[in-house]
């Protein structure tokens, strides 16, 4: 999936870590740009697809594969590899309580649990953020990496099912969108209504995940291909009429033109 829905998934996710947390409307921002951070950051790895990739990174650590032959290859720290596994955003959460408690001097185990039980639901929404992402790719084709290596160390790779395409899910974007709105919206009731908060923030959430399963499991394309395929631009072309049929001519143009102007696949 692109790296945009997935960012909007960490965002909404976010809403909900912000909305159990009960904290000020400062800290929940805070909560919501780290779950968006836990939501992009999984496709940092696709960075060895950058066009300077080899003159500048490559040269650097004396790599011995091309950044495209690093992104479609089986590397550790090639695309769906290390960066889209569970143990990726623990060992992340880690260093940093480990770090902070080095900074300040106070480098014990007591201290750093101490650190990460505080900052809970930054942690929360940057986990569940980093999840979505993974659980998200695993819908797209299988290519060349048959899903994401979501238990690392281990190679077995999960996923790959080709229900949806790999971008251009824009019906998906929308209900993504949806949970955010709803969620923010509850957030303007009360603190004392705080339970009341939760549990309907949840409800939302819960009502978003079943519609986006329902979306991805009724497309009329299996967009299943292993490896490359020649029949790229044409599943692509399927997946925006898929989208026209589900939206209607009207909001599938306002799509469209927003997608144009973004520089990133959408
Ligand atoms: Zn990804």
């Amino acid at each position: 999936m692109d790296i945009i829905s997935h960012t909007f998934t960490g965002i909404a996710v976010g809403t909900l870590s912000a909305t159990v947390s009960n904290s000020s409307w400062k800290n929940k921002g805070l909560i919501i740009l780290i779950g968006a951070l836990g939501g992009a950051l999984p496709d940092i790895d696709a960075i060895s697809l950058w066009s300077k990739f080899d003159s500048t990174i490559g040269s650097f650590l004396g790599l011995s594969h091309s950044g495209r032959e690093i992104y479609f290859g089986k590397f550790w720290y090639s695309h769906h590899a290390f960066m889209h596994s569970l143990i990726t955003p623990i060992l992340i959460i880690l260093l940093i309580s480990i770090t902070k408690t080095i900074i300040r001097r106070e480098f014990k185990i007591n201290k750093i649990l101490k650190r990460i039980k505080k900052n809970r639901f930054l942690n929360l929404a940057f986990f569940l953020g980093f999840l979505c992402h993974l659980l998200e790719d695993m819908p797209t084709p299988s290519s060349v990496w048959s899903g994401v290596n979501l238990f690392f160390p281990s190679s077995n790779y999960i996923g790959g099912f080709g229900n949806i395409w790999w971008w251009n899910n824009y019906d998906l974007v929308l209900i993504i969108i949806g949970v955010i709105l709803l969620n923010l919206t509850i957030n303007l009731i009360p603190a004392h209504y705080h339970k009341i908060k939760v549990r309907s923030c949840i409800s939302v959430f819960v009502f978003g995940i079943t519609l986006f399963l329902i979306q991805i499991n009724t497309r009329t394309t299996d967009f299943s291909y292993n490896g490359h395929t020649n029949n790229y631009y044409n599943y692509e072309l399927q997946s925006k009429n898929i989208q026209r049929d589900i939206l209607g001519e009207n909001l599938f143009e306002i799509m469209t033109n927003i997608d144009n102007k973004i520089p990133l696949n959408f």
